[in-house]
């Protein structure tokens, strides 16, 4: 079994982004929007900010209180969207409940989009057109999986999780590589009939050891997006690793595998975003 190891991928990719800051005349700002003070949220912007920190993109962190109104939060979003030094917007998910996260998605300007979240981009990456902003776990997956040349032609994929933030952008994804796709969720009946067709496994649900050696098919890529926080410096992820190792060809760990792609695909979009001003 081989591992997918998303340190080495990212790393490599950190080169062509600093090389391709050095094409720009200015240094790029990603304006970060976090809502209240979930120790999750506030550990995934900590390492959004130590990699724009290590690549040299400028970020802008705007914390606001919980009880913050939707219309309070709109006017916050549509100020990045006129500000000349801000050139790509992250909102933290989840928002709480009495915001409508639909509203403060679609209030982000699309050219500032860096999540690739608001409507009119998730139509473009759903038609698979060139000039999309991916949301970033997918375009992580695809880059690690092409690193490592595991091609997506045609093959029989199964992703489990069919959120708009994770689960579909990747079933998106691998359908636009070619893939024959199939997408599983909480209401599938019977998981391991669906998984182990698959020559791809990506799961993408947040129940740590889900996923065990009965789900797999003999020499098939398990990557595992889950992420599930144990202690505040210890992740697990969907799949139980110990019992699927010696049946898949290789496994991308948690952690280690997808998470630092997605960090690094994020950034990778705000240079995209750049390039279209
Ligand atoms: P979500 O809760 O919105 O969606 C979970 C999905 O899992 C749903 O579609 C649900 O139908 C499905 N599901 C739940 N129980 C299931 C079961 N028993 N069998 C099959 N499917 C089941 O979560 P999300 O935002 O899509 O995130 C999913 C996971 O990915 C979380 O652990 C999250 O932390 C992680 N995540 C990781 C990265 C990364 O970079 N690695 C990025 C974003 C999210």
């Amino acid at each position: 079994m081989n591992i997918i190891d998303g340190r080495i991928v990212r790393d490599a990719r950190i080169a062509n982004l600093k090389e391709r800051l050095t094409t720009l005349s200015y240094i790029p700002t990603l304006a970060i929007i976090q809502v209240g003070d979930r120790t999750d949220s506030t550990a995934f912007i900590r390492a959004k900010k130590t990699f724009a920190s290590n690549i040299g993109v400028k970020e802008n962190h705007i914390k606001v209180e919980e009880s913050i109104s939707q219309r309070e939060l709109i006017d916050i979003v549509k100020g990045c969207n006129i500000d000349p030094t801000i050139h790509g917007i992250i909102v933290q998910l989840p928002l709480p409940l009495h915001i409508e996260q639909d509203a403060i998605i679609d209030a982000i300007d699309p050219r500032k989009d860096a999540d690739g979240l608001t409507a009119i981009n998730t139509k473009r990456w759903l038609e698979g057109r060139e000039d999309c902003v991916m949301p970033a776990t997918a375009r992580g997956i695809r880059e690690l999986l092409s690193y490592y040349h595991i091609d997506l032609f045609g093959k029989p994929v199964t992703v489990i999780g069919r959120s708009m933030l994770v689960g579909k952008p990747i079933a998106a994804m691998c359908l636009n590589e070619n893939a024959t796709v199939t997408v599983c969720h909480s209401k599938t009946p019977n998981l391991a009939e669906e998984t182990t067709k698959a020559d791809i496994l990506i799961v993408a649900v947040g129940k740590p050891g889900l996923i065990q050696a009965i789900h797999v098919k003999k020499g098939a890529v398990v990557i595992d997006v889950g992420i599930t926080r144990i202690t505040t410096d210890s992740l697990v992820g969907d799949v139980n690793f110990e019992s699927v190792k010696d049946i898949a060809g290789a496994i991308s760990p948690v952690p280690g595998g997808v998470g630092p792609m997605t960090v690094c695909a994020l950034f990778e979009n705000l240079l995209d975003l750049c390039k279209a001003v």
